[in-house]
């Protein structure tokens, strides 16, 4: 039976720790400030916007919502993505997903400077990801390392399979294992045996969007088990990518869903706004 991989607690933590370091850099006269802009009402977004700056409010960081218009332009958009990049007290500069489709999402999120980019989607901090030279690591994928880290499991030279390669989740989490010396496969929507590219993983990382679609007697016995699927079933319960009893019967360690990948996601972006201010100190 493996041991779970406890995403809400390792968060609780690492929340604890850089609450302590904002309390530091306050005291040299930096408080951490983080600028969330959400364009429209889509209700997901609005629940996903609550949550970052109630966790900003409980770690000290100064946040400050930029809430627009659905008719909202994108010479709108980019003239204050332009004001926030000037903005002093402003660390980091979080544009919310996805934007109406009136406006070039890709274009928003080049505008954003890169010394602010504490999502990590800049296609300068993804070019200096894939070069080793990390500066802003997108979350989700950091906080998937930051899991990986805290157990007891040595990524040199291991078998990953990433499932999904999406710029979010699945290219960037495959950069940060490959730094880690790991041996990357990439699976996607063409893979041909999925399930014998599954099968000889060390570890999997599932970031499909598809219920319970990587099954447990897939899973290589004593393989570590990453499952960043968040997917809403009957009764709203929420399951994750991977059949997860009987992937637990298999692996060493797993990810719960709830409480695993999600909770890291956000905590990763608090974690992004406080290097930012940092460098502000180091000036
Ligand atoms: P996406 O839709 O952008 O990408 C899904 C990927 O899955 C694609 O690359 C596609 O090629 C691949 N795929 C689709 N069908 C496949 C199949 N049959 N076999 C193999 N690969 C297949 O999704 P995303 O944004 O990367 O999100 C993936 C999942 O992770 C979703 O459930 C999402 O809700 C969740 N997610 C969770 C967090 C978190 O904080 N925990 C963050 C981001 C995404």
């Amino acid at each position: 039976m493996s041991q779970l991989i406890d995403g809400k607690a390792l968060a609780a933590k690492m929340r604890e720790q850089m609450a302590d370091r904002v309390q530091e850099l306050e005291k040299k006269g930096v408080t951490p400030g983080l600028a969330v802009v959400l364009v429209g009402e889509d209700p997901a977004s609005r629940v996903y916007v609550t949550m970052k700056e109630k966790a900003c409010a409980a770690t000290g960081i100064y946040s400050v919502e930029h809430k627009l218009a659905a008719e909202t332009t994108q010479q709108e958009l980019l003239a204050l993505v332009d004001q926030l990049n000037n903005d002093e007290k402003i660390d980091g500069i979080l544009v919310q997903l996805p934007l109406p489709a009136h406006i070039d999402e890709g274009c928003i999120l080049n505008a954003i400077s890169p010394l602010k980019d504490v999502d990590g989607f800049h296609p300068f901090s993804v070019g200096c990801l894939a070069t080793g030279n990390p500066t802003f690591r997108s979350c989700t994928p950091y906080g998937i390392m930051k899991m990986l880290e805290s157990i007891p499991y040595d990524l040199n030279g291991k078998e990953v399979v990433v499932v999904g390669r999406s710029n979010i989740v699945g290219k960037p989490v495959a950069l940060m294992c490959l730094a880690e010396n790991a041996t990357v496969t990439i699976c996607h929507s063409r893979t041909k045996d999925l399930e014998g590219h599954v099968g000889r993983a060390d570890v999997v990382i599932a970031a499909v969007g598809i219920p319970e679609m990587i099954k447990g007697s897939w899973i290589k016995e004593g393989a570590v088990v990453i499952d960043v699927g968040i997917n809403r079933v009957a009764d709203k319960k929420l399951v994750g990518d991977v059949e997860f009893d009987a992937a637990a019967a298999r692996a060493s360690y797993i990810t719960p869903v709830p409480g695993g990948v999600g909770p890291m996601t956000i905590t990763m972006l608090l974690f992004n706004t406080i290097q930012s201010a940092s460098q502000r100190v180091a000036k």
